[in-house]
């Protein structure tokens, strides 16, 4: 299954699901923790059935993303490299997902979530969009929540105007308490 990668960009950081500002330390833990719980053998036994990533594809991306973000001078240059690509589009508002609005799609595995733009469109992104970036999403009632397949403590994800050049950050608090 391929995805709209254009849409929303994955990072390195969310490949290991890290903070940007984590230390060195930090990445390395998460690198090896995401290692062992990606690994080709390992996947098939841990993952739920409608998780459509390549393990091998989810294997290297790890590495690629260790190989970048595990030495200071390569990290360095891709946080610059990042904050390029996100000066393309300004970032409208910050919201969180009690905001968005919910809409099932067609098949009704598949949940939208919404927020309207000011220019009368929508920022939207959809439930298997947040599964390949490792989000569950959960619904209580008509209450939504997500919740990351492997816990970290603050993840964000820049939504994208689906007509203007705006984006939107989706904050999503893992309240672990
Ligand atoms: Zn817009």
């Amino acid at each position: 299954m391929q995805l709209a990668n254009n849409t929303i960009h994955r990072t390195h950081y969310n490949i290991l699901n890290v903070k940007e500002d984590a230390n060195q330390e930090e990445i390395r833990t998460r690198y090896k923790s995401a290692l062992l719980t990606s690994h080709p053998d390992k996947l098939q036994q841990t993952t739920n059935s409608n998780h459509n990533d390549d393990p091998q594809s989810t294997f290297l991306e790890i590495l690629t993303a260790w190989e970048i973000l595990g030495d200071i001078k390569s990290r360095a240059l891709y946080d610059v490299e990042l904050r390029v690509q996100r000066q393309e589009g300004v970032i409208a508002d910050e919201i969180e997902i009690e905001d968005l609005t919910v809409e099932a799609s067609g098949d009704n595995a598949v949940v939208e979530l919404l927020y309207q733009c000011r220019c009368g469109d929508y920022f939207s992104v959809d439930s298997l969009e947040l599964g390949e970036m490792g989000f569950i999403v959960f619904m209580e009632g008509n209450k939504l929540s997500l919740r990351a397949q492997d816990s970290a403590d603050m993840a964000s994800i820049v939504l994208p105007c689906g007509s203007c050049s705006l984006k939107i950050r989706l904050m999503i608090n893992q309240d672990t308490s």
